[in-house]
């Protein structure tokens, strides 16, 4: 039997991941964990005790940066790793935000805002870098991974995000709560429910795998990345029952048809695919 071998330019591959939070602190556990050796984390935010229910961090770190806890906490772990911090709104300061997308192989997105996704998308498009976005939502019960990748025709997150009924972006950011509310398990009402680690885990997995799987790509394998984009899919939702007591997760690929009027996606879609796309999308 051949067993295959980590490859080189995974280990030495520098991958930015930007947001710290829950999703974001397991999937760079994850990636260290995998063998990648070089993390850049980008997040504005502090840590705060109500985080560490769901975090990498503990409560010896309540009050430093997330990326300075999530630093110390895997280097802790993984000595061949190295971890540059950049702690800073990315909005606040794109230019900072280019400069650390060309010095990545990868962008990882564990924002859940919208601006931050739409700006990101934009200039890792223009770019060619790809990007990973990783999201959780319904209490846990739903994961959603998008690949915008230029070099691979992908539609870009716009386009991806409306696929699913999301478009443009939201002027109030969503309020950070540690809780959400979910339907009843009868469905009559809505019942408060602590956001624990449920959808978290699949979604660090799923973004890692993927993130994974681009960098063996550029590393010269594109058999990995092959097991999620061969049927052209570039959209992955994962759904279970947001009361199940033993969760059962069910995966669902899904190929995004980019917008006609999307000015990115028709800077690089070949000629046969923007006179093929049209607004709708495959369910
Ligand atoms: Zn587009």
């Amino acid at each position: 039997m051949k067993i295959a071998a980590l490859s080189d330019y995974m280990h030495d591959a520098n991958v930015l991941l930007v947001r710290c939070g829950s999703v974001g602190s397991m999937v760079a556990l994850h990636l260290a964990s995998a063998g990648v050796r070089h993390l850049t984390l980008v997040d504005k935010d502090n840590v705060e005790s109500s985080n560490l229910r769901r975090h990498l961090a503990t409560s010896h770190h309540v009050g430093q940066s997330k990326v300075s806890a999530v630093a110390e906490q895997l280097t802790s772990r993984f000595g061949r790793l190295r971890v540059s911090t950049e702690h800073f709104c990315v909005l606040s300061d794109p230019a900072r935000l280019r400069q650390l997308i060309v010095d990545a192989a990868i962008c990882l997105v564990a924002v859940d805002a919208e601006g931050p996704k739409y700006l990101i998308d934009r200039t890792a498009f223009y770019l060619a870098k790809p990007v990973v976005y990783a999201s959780v939502y319904g209490g846990g019960s739903g994961v959603e991974i998008i690949l915008q990748w230029q070099a691979q025709d992908t539609p870009c997150y716009g386009c991806s995000a409306n696929a699913v009924g999301r478009s443009g972006v939201e002027i109030e950011p969503a309020e950070e709560s540690s809780s959400y509310a979910v339907p009843s398990d009868d469905g009559s009402h809505l019942a408060w429910r602590d956001a624990d680690l449920t959808g978290i885990m699949p979604a660090a997995t799923l973004a890692a795998s993927l993130t994974r799987s681009i960098l063996e790509h550029q590393g010269g394998n594109p058999e990995p990345v092959r097991a999620f984009t061969g049927d052209g899919a570039n959209m992955w939702q994962l759904f279970t029952q947001p009361s199940g007591y033993l969760p059962t997760w069910r995966l669902e690929p899904r190929l995004v048809v980019p917008l006609t009027d999307c000015p990115q996606c028709a800077a690089s879609l070949t000629q046969q695919t923007r006179t093929s796309g049209n607004n709708a999308y495959p369910s």
